[in-house]
């Protein structure tokens, strides 16, 4: 089952989503955006926490 998060449930202003078959793929996406598009360098553990609650399993 895909996993999607999108940067808009954690509260951010911004139309990125992401979609892959796997979590640690997902997470992979998210850091780079993160990276890229959010400065965060490094994802801080209260930030991790968002993100992981608003990780969804796709219905289909
Ligand atoms: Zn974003």
């Amino acid at each position: 089952m895909a996993k999607t998060f999108a940067c808009r449930d954690i509260g951010l202003e911004c139309d990125f989503t992401a979609k892959a078959d796997s979590e640690d793929e997902l997470m992979q996406k998210v850091a780079e955006h993160a990276k890229t598009a959010h400065n965060m360098e490094h994802i801080d553990e209260e930030t991790m926490a968002k993100i992981e609650a608003a990780v969804k399993d796709e219905s289909d």
